[in-house]
């Protein structure tokens, strides 16, 4: 099986996963169908590659993906989509006895001011904050503010990190737990009513949001609406070529999702 080199250079989560396919004791087989050349771009067969369709859009806000190890070789991972269009993501494989140096001076940059995304019920609710910077600036004024929102409060020029935990459930649980380094960061709780809302309006029926998901409503809530839907446009396609791959469908490239995405293509995001 061969791959074709990608028409864009590698972002952080591609070089994760040639680092991890470097260091693998066997050769990782992904199943490439009857033309079995993959794209290094998209990790689909050619027929289906997207790389073309890509939207590129800059952002105020980051992400930094703690990734668990076997994610980073998975075809179908949506961390690499959010690589794909956000220019200011970071990926870091997750080992709970190393810690990458380059990670901590990520969390360190006094640029950003990291959020470690997770489920609130979970953690300490003096963590817990459930807006970014405006918001909890205005309940620190209603005097309503905890010690990490008012924290939060008085740094509201920095640009947020999202630190999402690319895992399954359990792992990043884990995850959560014992990376120490995390510790002293608030934790963004996405709310009910929001995760609904998503739900809604991207008439999603089951309750599982992929990592890509989770990251188009952070951008939301960063205000930036654009990269937010674009995203979620763009997994959309990303996810259709995948199932079209898989079940070797042609792509049908002027449908409703495609055109969807066009839309949201403006010149500004579809150059490097
Ligand atoms: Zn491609």
């Amino acid at each position: 099986m061969t791959t074709v080199p990608p028409l864009f250079p590698p972002h952080a989560v591609s070089r994760l996963r040639s680092a991890r396919l470097l260091r693998s004791t066997r050769p990782f087989l992904a199943r490439g169908g009857p033309h079995g050349e993959r794209c290094g771009g998209c990790r689909l067969i050619l027929s289906h590659c997207l790389c073309h369709l890509r939207p590129i859009v800059p952002t105020r806000a980051g992400f930094c993906l703690l990734m668990a190890e076997h994610e980073t070789l998975k075809p179908s991972n949506t961390g690499w989509l959010i690589a794909d269009v956000i220019p200011d993501t970071m990926a870091f494989g997750w080992a709970r006895t190393e810690t990458d140096p380059a990670l901590l001076a990520v969390l360190a940059d006094p640029q950003w001011q990291p959020y470690v995304v997770f489920p609130g019920e979970f953690v300490a609710p003096e963590r817990v904050v459930s807006h970014l910077i405006a918001e909890a600036e205005a309940e620190a004024e209603a005097g309503a503010a905890t010690d990490a929102q008012a924290e939060v409060a008085a740094t509201p020029t920095k640009r947020p990190l999202f630190i999402l935990l690319d895992a399954t459930w359990s792992e990043a649980r884990k995850i959560f737990k014992k990376s120490p380094y995390l510790l002293p960061f608030p934790v963004l709780s996405l709310a009910p009513e929001q995760l609904s809302r998503y739900r809604l309006r991207r008439s999603k029926r089951d309750d599982h949001l992929c990592t890509a998901e989770v990251a188009a409503i952070c951008l939301g809530m960063a205000g930036e609406t654009q990269a937010a839907q674009t995203l979620d446009a763009y997994l959309d396609v990303f996810s259709d070529h995948y199932l079209r791959a898989k079940q070797q469908i042609k792509v049908s490239w002027e449908d409703a999702l495609h055109q969807q995405l066009a839309a949201l293509r403006t010149p500004a995001n579809t150059e490097l």
